[in-house]
């Protein structure tokens, strides 16, 4: 059997891939990249991802509200609040939605704090109602997202994405039932921390990613990123970690299929 991966962050539904979508999928499925999760980043954007997946078997999307969406001057009332929980319910109960967010924190952006608090909340809470994995975004964030995250409990769990730190951060993640996403920084010998990280976590607790247009690997900087590189990554995971490439591929795409329950 030929060997399967799976990309659990792609932007797939991203302009930058509307010459070539359909094409790019074909080349992807012929190198093994069968499995896709397109997150979520603003209701707008849902009802395309959702045709997306309803057209091509294997792509699967969340639902969510990226924190990048509440930069400048946003504000959201109680009510609002209360409108976002229930179109993340609503889409949470549809086929191909396997999970919710990306939902996060990002103290690069320049936003409101305690607003992006009060949204990953709202996503935490609908993500343990609705019993589904969370995708999760944070730069420079963490102790606010762990603090978050213990006093919003998900039983399911979820994926920190994009992953890049140290080793004791990515493990109080997995304790709490996160799996790291591992994507294109480990391509970067300056990421000395996160490629150390990864060399000493349990594989059962990573997933691959692109994070594709962004986050070119080593090489390929100011360039499109495409799911085409799952496999580039699992090849650096591969060395890093001194095990069989066809390992890594397995182990990951059953972790990603585990934890959005699609069967093996
Ligand atoms: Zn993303």
């Amino acid at each position: 059997m030929q060997t399967e991966f799976f990309d659990t962050h792609c932007h797939f539904d991203f302009e930058d891939f509307d010459a070539d979508r359909e094409e790019l999928w074909q080349k992807c499925r012929a190198q093994g990249v069968r499995h896709m999760l397109i997150p979520g980043v603003a209701p707008d954007q849902w009802a395309r991802m959702q045709a997306l997946c309803q057209t091509h078997s294997g792509i699967y999307f969340a639902a969510g509200l990226h924190p990048c969406w509440l930069q400048g001057n946003i504000t959201l009332d109680a009510k609002q609040l209360d409108a976002l929980k229930e179109a993340l319910r609503d889409k949470s109960q549809t086929a191909q939605c396997v999970a919710i967010g990306e939902c996060g924190l990002d103290q690069y952006i320049d936003g409101d704090e305690a607003l992006q608090e009060a949204v990953l909340e709202s996503h935490l809470e609908i993500a343990q109602e609705c019993d589904k994995p969370i995708i999760l975004h944070c730069r420079r964030a963490h102790n606010s997202l762990l603090r978050c995250l213990k006093r919003n409990p998900v039983k399911r769990g979820g994926i920190l994405h994009a992953y890049s730190g140290s080793r004791e951060q990515a493990e109080q993640y997995w304790q709490m039932g996160f799996y790291l996403g591992i994507g294109g920084t480990i391509s970067y010998e300056r990421a000395n921390k996160t490629r150390t990280a990864v060399k000493e976590l349990p594989l059962e607790a990573l997933v691959l990613e692109t994070d594709a247009p962004d986050m070119p690997l080593c090489g390929h900087q100011g360039k499109r990123n495409t799911p085409l590189h799952i496999p580039d990554v699992a090849r650096i995971l591969a060395e890093l970690r001194n095990q069989p490439f066809e390992l890594i591929a397995q182990q990951t795409t059953l972790n990603a299929k585990n934890l959005f329950h699609i069967a093996p």
